[in-house]
């Protein structure tokens, strides 16, 4: 239901209906005296300093967050390591207009301690760079382990010349994650308790104090669809989410041979030499080998059994898989399966099929080891 009531916090409408959506309140506390009329995302930062996340739907998020293009402030873009293709934002530079962005690449605990970080930041870059963003530097940070952020931080602190710094992202790059972290090492922390909503401030935008005259500013997210995590259970979710640095897999295969990712993506090794392919994956999610002869019938056989996830509640909804080929002819490239991880072709000049679900988008690129 949506009320004529709005958040005391944020200024949005408050509603009762949808908790990951902006301005819920629980119904039981509309009617609460003893409570301030806030939703649950200012409830939460008031009372435990803890940030919420939030997401909306494409065109509010456009534009809430172009308002940012008509501030003078400093942008940070959290997007996510493990999921570069989703959580970059293409619209940014439309969304920031001129202000300086920093790009912070979120979750580096999840990739191998023996990735080489500047090339990683090199890579990140240039990804950037060829999606027309242009930023002032990266930082590779880790929200939940802490790395990196006070360098970050004190980057900010330089670079924001005192105006507000906007935290702008895709749902479920860790923003509430990072934002946790930021007010617990800032000295706004007292103050944030008390943020409220000032008339003329964009509604939705929750501004922690910084100092007197400004404040970081969090913006809602917007849900990235063309991901895994829409298409699963809570329980395949927990499976296919990696929580801990992954162990790269190596298989070595001659053309003809198949790779099964759980039962979520197929991938056929078709025309090539013999050679390596490295998996990226949860190490929970397990990967099958098999002759590509046999692949449909195993699929056919096994798929929430052997070949699992999908669990019984996943297969209810996940899209049929469709096949692409692609010709990769350079080494070092990676089949990117978004939210879900990625195959590195070490020596390249081969002919693969790839069978994903229909809608899941799969991205060729450059790997970060190349
Ligand atoms: P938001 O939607 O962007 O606010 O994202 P959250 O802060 O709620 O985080 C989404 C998920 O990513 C949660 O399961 C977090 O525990 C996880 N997460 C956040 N930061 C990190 C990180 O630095 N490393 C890892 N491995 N997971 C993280």
């Amino acid at each position: 239901m949506e009320t004529d009531l709005i958040c005391m916090g944020c200024g949005v409408p408050l509603q009762t209906e949808e908790e990951e959506k902006l301005g819920y309140i629980p119904k039981t506390k509309l009617s609460d005296p003893d409570r301030d009329l806030v939703c649950k995302r200012c409830f939460q930062l008031r009372h435990y300093n803890k940030q919420q996340p939030v997401s909306v739907d494409s065109d509010e998020f456009l534009n809430m967050v172009s308002k940012i293009s008509q501030t003078d402030s400093l942008v940070v873009h959290l997007i996510d390591i493990f999921d570069v293709e989703g959580t970059l934002l293409k619209s940014l530079p439309r969304i920031v207009g001129k202000n300086p962005i920093l790009l912070v690449g979120n979750k580096v605990d999840l990739l191998p301690k023996s990735t080489n970080q500047n090339k990683l930041k090199n890579w990140l870059l240039k990804m950037a760079k060829d999606a027309g963003i242009k930023v002032l530097d990266v930082y590779l940070i880790s929200s939940q382990k802490g790395y990196h952020l006070n360098e970050l931080a004190m980057r900010m602190e330089t670079e924001r010349k005192n105006k507000d710094i906007y935290v702008v992202g895709v749902t479920n790059v860790g923003k509430s994650t990072f934002i946790n972290q930021f007010i617990k090492r800032s000295t706004g922390v007292k103050e944030a308790i008390t943020t409220s909503y000032f008339p003329g401030t964009t509604l939705g935008f929750i501004h922690i104090p910084l100092d007197d005259k400004s404040a970081l500013i969090d913006t809602p997210g917007i849900m990235n669809k063309n991901q895994m995590a829409h298409y699963v259970s809570k329980q395949d979710l927990k499976i296919i989410t990696p929580k801990k640095e992954i162990k790269p897999r190596n298989y070595q295969l001659n053309s003809g041979q198949t790779l099964f990712i759980g039962g979520l993506v197929r991938f056929d090794f078709v025309k090539g030499d013999k050679q390596t392919f490295v998996c990226y994956f949860a190490n929970e999610l397990l990967v099958h080998r098999t002759k590509l002869e046999k692949a449909d019938s195993l699929y056919e056989k096994q798929l929430g059994k052997l070949l699992t996830p999908p669990d019984e509640e996943t297969l209810k909804t996940l899209p049929k898989l469709v096949k692409q080929s692609y010709r990769i002819t350079d080494e070092y490239t990676d089949v990117v399966f978004p939210g879900l991880g990625w195959i590195t072709i070490l020596s390249g000049n081969v002919t693969i099929d790839v069978h994903s679900p229909k809608g899941i988008g799969i991205s060729i690129r450059k790997s970060f080891n190349r």
